[in-house]
């Protein structure tokens, strides 16, 4: 509830800049992501400044003085909630309580990760841990809770909007999974059930990817020498998916999720807790509980819309999966098609059929390229540019980052993108956005200017070779900039449903839509260009790329399915507990046989962050491409058409219930089989497109 979002009201920096044009440093913004950053970011410059901007973080020991006056600020901002002479609304104190304390909880986060120094990170740890003993004491004051539930379900000093009373419900319902409503006894027990939830969770991920100890003699001979070996043991610490000799991927697989009995249990004990907890708040289930506001809010429509997928795509998964087969035939192997074959053939397909590899595609697709390339498409789409910003000297937390400003062009600078792009040791090696500061309304009438962070891991440039990105990179690129632009974009009342603050099986819709950008030869062709020579990507070249993107969508879509529905299953009214039930569940959903004595779900560490919402990647996945299929494949670039989506779907952010802004926007029934409709349609696409590609050059 309070923890997202950042920083303290009296910092300003940003805001002092809003109506300016930005200054651009340096020239193209495709020579200045192609050269090292500092020598286009850091020059001339001598004033000191703190992380961000923020003036008290030039030292670490402005994480405790942040701390103090955020701490200041909500006892000030409880009194006026409390207040009988209170002349806000209720809603609108939340937001301004819950923005002071995610603009330091959401910041320091973000330098408790990325912050290579020490004493920064540990600073930003305290502040983190000293934020979220605030919210707790929050979360139990009842006299808040009351003061919100009378304004929300009776009346406030003056009439609520919906956006007050969406948000207001919001601000509740955290207050309400905390268990503030109930008696002491059961509260405490919400308490206690949260935190085990949490315990149980953290070691449960923490065992997800611990490697298999095994006596060496215990396999064949002839392959030993193909695992990692230690004495007498062999180490198997992943799949083996890349390796051409099928029994290798056998044994990998069958030792690597053979059964562990304590993450058994860890996840037997998380599901109980889970459900326990739904129950005491007066849910049938978790996933009713974990539902509720989403795109699609109930567990029925969750299985129906799995099931209508899964039902009407088989032909084409049966078609994927023969193909594999006879590609496993044609290398003399024997043997069904089996689960572990999967990846290595998808993988194989995509480099034989379509030689793609790494090093031919990656001079056309340089950082530099691939930025500007995304400029030309924002430009079109919604009027804006992204202009390289000065980075003053302390304000970021390591070398090799840039910042963007975006700016329209009537509306001058809509928000701050940081982009930490390049590898380095300790760098957490997971692509990510993080929102440092969410956008909202001030009490002047101004807008609060977003800042978000892209965290991605590119090659750094060395000296005349720029950062050259793999299509899987660009991919990637494409995707954090589409959350971050969901941020730039909203421009919600409040900070706490602003940008990516949404439903989360909205929030991938965004950041999936940009895939389809990346997978289109017309958008491609405006930047794809060899890093010395300026030449554009050849076109077949450029084809092969495209078409490789769209091979075996039915076989992964299945395989998701799968994934989807057992974490429903899981969270359900009446859990399933047992191996068969897995099994009989990925037979029926992916379609290949299980395989006995392996339990892969014990290392489905998903299941834990997710908790019911796995659904979320493929229904976002099927707004995204009906959006693309409806507003966009006809003209990538229209302008008539960007400025729909910005208006009529980022700017609201989580600000409207995501059912109506999809069903409104797209303007039909946001209904399972609607969204079902919309995946079959893409795979059959799909089919169509491989199979003509595949006659055209005359492939297998
Ligand atoms: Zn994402």
């Amino acid at each position: 509830m309070w923890s997202r979002g950042i920083m303290n009201t009296t910092v300003r920096t940003f805001c002092s800049v809003k109506l300016k044009p930005a200054k651009s440093f340096g020239s193209s913004l495709a020579e200045i992501f192609n050269s090292k950053p500092s020598k286009h970011n850091y020059f001339g410059r001598s004033e000191k400044t703190g992380l961000f901007q923020v003036p008290e973080l030039s030292t670490p020991l402005g994480f405790l003085q942040l701390q103090k006056e955020c701490i200041a600020k909500t006892e000030e901002l409880i009194q006026e909630a409390t207040s009988s002479a209170r002349t806000r609304k209720m809603v609108e104190i939340f937001d301004e309580m819950s923005d002071c304390l995610c603009r330091v909880a959401d910041l320091a986060e973000f330098i408790r990760l990325a912050h290579p120094k020490r004493e920064y990170s540990r600073a930003a740890e305290k502040a983190c841990i000293a934020i979220s003993e605030i919210v707790e004491q929050l979360n139990t004051n009842r006299k808040l809770y009351d003061n919100l539930k009378k304004s929300v379900s009776e009346c406030d000093v003056t009439a609520l909007t919906e956006v007050d009373k969406l948000v207001g419900e919001l601000f509740l319902f955290d207050f309400e999974q905390n268990g503030i409503h109930l008696s002491e006894d059961l509260r405490k027990k919400v308490v206690m059930l949260n935190n085990t939830i949490l315990n149980l969770g953290q070691q449960f991920v923490g065992g997800s990817d611990s490697p298999r100890i095994i006596k060496k003699s215990s396999i064949p001979t002839n392959i030993q020498h193909l695992f990692t070996c230690d004495n007498d043991n062999i180490i198997v610490s992943g799949l083996y998916v890349d390796s051409s000799n099928p029994i290798t991927r056998e044994i990998a697989y069958k030792i690597y999720y053979y059964p562990d009995q304590s993450q058994e249990i860890l996840l037997e004990n998380l599901i109980t807790s889970r459900y326990d907890l739904a129950k005491i708040c007066g849910f049938n289930s978790y996933s009713e509980r974990a539902l509720r506001g989403g795109t699609i809010d109930n567990t029925t429509d969750v299985m129906n819309f799995l099931e209508t997928t899964s039902q009407n795509i088989r032909e084409f998964s049966n078609f994927e999966f023969k193909h594999m087969s006879t590609m496993k035939k044609a290398e003399n192997f024997s043997g069904e098609l089996a689960v572990w074959d999967i990846p290595y053939y998808m993988a194989k397909a995509k480099r034989d059929w379509f030689q793609v590899t790494q090093d031919q595609y990656c001079p056309y697709f340089s950082l530099g390229a691939c930025i500007e390339g995304l400029n030309v498409i924002f430009k079109n789409l919604y009027g804006i540019s992204l202009v390289n910003s000065p980075i003053l000297d302390g304000e970021c937390w390591s070398n090799g980052v840039y910042k963007l400003a975006v700016e329209h062009e009537t509306e001058g600078i809509l928000g701050y993108i940081y982009c930490d792009f390049y590898e380095r040791p300790g760098k957490q090696n997971q692509d990510c956005h993080f929102t440092i500061r969410g956008g909202k309304e001030l009490c002047d009438g101004s807008y609060q200017i977003p800042v978000a962070v892209l965290m991605l891991n590119f090659r750094a440039p060395t000296w005349g070779t720029p950062s050259l990105l793999t299509p899987h990179n660009v991919d990637n690129l494409f995707h954090e900039m589409g959350h971050a632009m969901h941020s730039m974009l909203a421009r919600t009342k409040y900070q706490h449903v602003t940008g990516t603050r949404c439903s989360t099986d909205f929030a991938e819709v965004p950041s999936v839509l940009m895939e389809y950008f990346a997978a289109d030869p017309r958008i491609l062709r405006l930047f794809a260009r060899h890093y010395e020579t300026n030449l554009p990507i050849p076109e077949e070249m450029l084809q092969r790329l495209c078409v490789s993107k769209k091979i075996f969508t039915a076989c992964e879509t299945r395989m998701q399915i799968f994934y989807s529905a057992l974490d429903q299953l899981f969270h359900s009214e009446d859990p399933i507990k047992n191996n068969e039930s897995v099994a009989e569940m990925q037979e029926k959903y992916y379609g290949l046989k299980y395989v006995p004595n392996t339990a892969w779900h014990l290392r489905f560490s998903h299941l834990v962050g997710y908790g019911a919402k796995y659904y979320s990647y493929l229904v976002s996945r099927s707004v995204a491409h009906s959006i693309w299929h409806n507003y966009f494949q006809s003209d990538p670039l229209d302008r008539k058409q960007g400025e729909r989506y910005r208006r009529e779907c980022l700017a609201y952010g989580g600000g409207k219930n995501p059912k109506k802004l999809v069903s409104d926007f797209l303007r039909m029934e946001a209904s399972p089989k609607v969204f079902a409709n919309s995946l079959i349609t893409e795979i059959s696409e799909n089919h169509e497109i491989v199979r003509k590609f595949v006659d055209k050059y005359k492939i297998c």
